[in-house]
């Protein structure tokens, strides 16, 4: 940000948390410093979303014209931003909601607010100690890639849930692997709860990837040893029978209904367990109760995290690492059976001998150049990471499908006022499913997100958001997810990514079918009044309200929705007309190499797609060890 820019996006949060109740002021003398801190993280974010926002302050401070947003008293800028949040016109909402998400970032990380709020994010297990680790921690000096050649028999790229899942098949079954991971290592002992922090650290684009499109749809992913898995809510759902025989069905993968073996195998390498009802939280506890006065199918989730009574620090990394995340549990595994795990090495291009893959090359966090030779290639570098390797190069374009059919399970949030204290803080963050709605494709979870990535969404600016902002621990949330019909592309455009994704007709219906669902859930809990994602809906009361969200008519760009499950985008097919790879998981076009993430699903899995492109992994690693001999 210029100089100006600064100075517009300081007076924009003057004004979103003026001085005065029991909040900070967000600046000044006394209050919490936020467009500074803010203006640092926006310079590691990418070019794009930076010069919207750079735009997005240059217009603010145009308003209300003939005056200047900047030359207005403070109140009457407060005003003007709650008028522009609810204006008719929504590139005026959608300007207030970007500048708002990161003023309410900037602020509410600070701690005197979280505890003025209430709502501190921690980890906790009921005797107060980490759960002891299932298998020693990895080595973070062995970590470090060599400027060099290395040699084995499978190199992987990527170290989130497919690729540590593949390595540690391969390494047990005796072959010398070599996993590239381009993120850093990070565990108990660095994270920073401060997501100013955390999210450069552990996220692609410091977690500002996003969509283009209607609407533009943020899709976070994990750039870390461990991948997405590090920053992942730890939900463990086994993929629905349906959806594996359309795979079988559809796109000749014989042996998708056979993956029983391979999900007991995951299931028990990171210790899922079902979550105990008693100890999950008022916010499960109000989902639970919602659904089952509708008389609506729900249960407790199962999760990866074992002994854990309350967590909140899932997005940021779980602070006693004791969610089974691939850093802490395959990785370690695999390395323990001998696999070298390199970190900070970016995988740039697939090398190709004699019409074979035969190693990638890769680029060094210190800009040095790592090379390492194999006789199989195994990517796995995630649904935006292992397209944009191919693209970049002009591989495994045959079929015309790369970079194609990108799914993102779009997911909203639906909060709720209620009149007791709810501390969806002091439990586990994702902790409740509805699945009364499953047939249409239709998830609620009870999802306790933390003050810090949902503070933005209280209505308002000026006194009226503080006091709403006070009154989150009062306030119960479900995540809305739908498994996803419309498709997304990605394509690359001057060496970046670019990622198109507009939600169809029939997914904005079955999100408003969502949002009604999670409010008469809420309703039926007692809420008092209901948050939905929706245009200029900003709140829900009981009684016929959440039947007109049904049928009301919105502009696909009044859905506030996000993707945290971005899939399919080289995709699996047997015939290598329909799809970019194998059921093998080799690619048709190029042998010896392989994809093992979640960018081969041929379809949505509906669910959670963790614990699946786990066991999917492992079934074409196993494969490819048998190959190899
Ligand atoms: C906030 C959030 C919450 C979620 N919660 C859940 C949940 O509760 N349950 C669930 O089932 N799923 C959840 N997910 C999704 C789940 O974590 C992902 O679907 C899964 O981790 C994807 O696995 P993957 O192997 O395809 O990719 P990833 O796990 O993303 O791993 C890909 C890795 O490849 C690396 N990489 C990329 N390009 C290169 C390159 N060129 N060279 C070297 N390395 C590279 C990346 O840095 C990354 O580490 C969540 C996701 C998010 C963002």
């Amino acid at each position: 940000m210029s100089a100006r820019e600064l100075a517009i996006f300081r007076a924009f949060c003057e004004a979103l948390a003026p001085a005065g109740g029991r909040l900070p002021a967000a600046e000044g003398a006394d209050g919490v410093s936020v467009a500074e801190p803010v203006s640092e993280y926006v310079a590691c974010i990418p070019p794009q979303p930076r010069a919207l926002l750079r735009v997005a302050l240059r217009a603010l401070d145009l308003t209300p014209f003939p005056r200047r947003f900047t030359a207005l008293p403070l109140e009457r800028r407060s005003a003007w931003i709650e008028r522009l949040e609810q204006s008719r016109l929504r590139p005026f909402r959608d300007l207030v909601l970007g500048l708002k998400t990161l003023a309410s970032l900037g602020y509410t990380r600070d701690p005197s607010v979280q505890e003025a709020v209430g709502s501190v994010p921690a980890c906790r297990t009921e005797s107060g100690a980490a759960p002891a680790r299932a298998v020693p921690p990895l080595d973070p000096v062995a970590l470090v890639p060599p400027e060099d050649v290395e040699r084995c028999d499978v190199v992987v790229v990527g170290s989130g849930a497919g690729g540590a899942s593949a390595a540690r098949v391969l390494a047990e079954r005796g072959l010398s692997v070599i996993v590239v991971e381009s993120g850093d290592y990070h565990d108990a002992s660095t994270y920073s709860r401060d997501p100013l922090e955390a999210l450069p650290r552990l996220y692609r684009d410091g977690g500002l990837t996003v969509c283009e499109g209607r609407p533009a749809i943020p899709l976070p992913v994990g750039h870390c040893v461990g991948g997405t898995t590090v920053v992942n809510s730890g939900t463990c759902l086994r993929p629905p029978d349906d959806v594996l025989a359309r795979w079988r069905s559809e796109f000749g993968i014989a042996w998708a209904g056979e993956l029983e073996r391979e999900l007991e195998e995951v299931e028990r390498a990171l210790s899922v367990t079902r979550l105990d009802a008693a100890s999950a939280g008022r916010n499960a506890e109000l989902a639970r109760l919602g659904a089952e006065r509708l008389g609506a199918s729900n249960a407790p989730l199962c999760r990866n995290a074992r002994e854990v009574v309350c967590c909140g620090t899932c997005p940021t990394g779980c602070e006693l690492d004791a969610k089974q995340a691939m850093h802490v549990s395959e990785l370690p595994r695999a390395a323990a059976a001998g696999a070298r795990i390199r970190a900070g090495a970016r995988a740039r291009r697939v090398i190709v001998e004699r019409g074979a893959a035969a190693g990638v090359e890769c680029r060094t966090r210190w800009g040095g150049r790592y090379e390492v030779r194999a006789r199989a290639v195994v990517l796995a570098a995630g649904a935006l990471g292992t397209p944009e390797l191919l693209m970049g190069q002009g591989l495994c374009g045959s079929s015309g499908h790369l970079g194609r059919h990108l799914r993102i399970h779009p997911a909203c949030w639906v909060g709720a006022l209620f009149d007791e204290e709810v501390d969806a803080s002091d439990g586990v963050m994702q902790s409740w499913l509805v699945d009364e709605w499953a047939e249409r494709g239709v998830l609620l979870e009870a999802t306790a997100t933390p003050l810090t990535f949902g503070g933005h969404w209280m209505r308002g600016a000026g006194p009226a958001f503080k006091e709403r902002l006070e009154r989150w621990g009062r306030v119960a949330m479900l995540g809305v997810h739908i498994s996803d019909r419309s498709e997304g592309r990605l394509r690359l455009s001057g060496g970046r990514l670019r990622i198109r994704y507009s939600l169809s007709r029939p997914d904005r219906d079955a999100l408003r079918f969502g949002i009604a669902r999670a409010a008469d859930v809420h309703f039926a809990a007692g809420a008092r009044e209901v948050y939905p994602q929706l245009g200029r809906v900003a709140v829900l009361l009981p009684g016929e309200q959440a039947a007109l969200v049904e049928r009301g008519r919105f502009a696909a760009g009044d859905y506030r929705v996000e993707g945290f499950h971005p899939l399919g985008s080289a995709r699996m097919a047997a015939d290598p007309r329909a799809g970019v790879v194998a059921p093998t998981g080799e690619t048709h076009d190029l042998p010896g190499l392989y994809v093992a993430d979640a960018s081969l699903f041929p379809t949505s899995t509906r669910v959670n797609p963790m614990v699946t492109i786990c066991a999917v992994a492992r079934r074409i690693a196993g494969g490819l060890a048998d190959r190899l001999g």
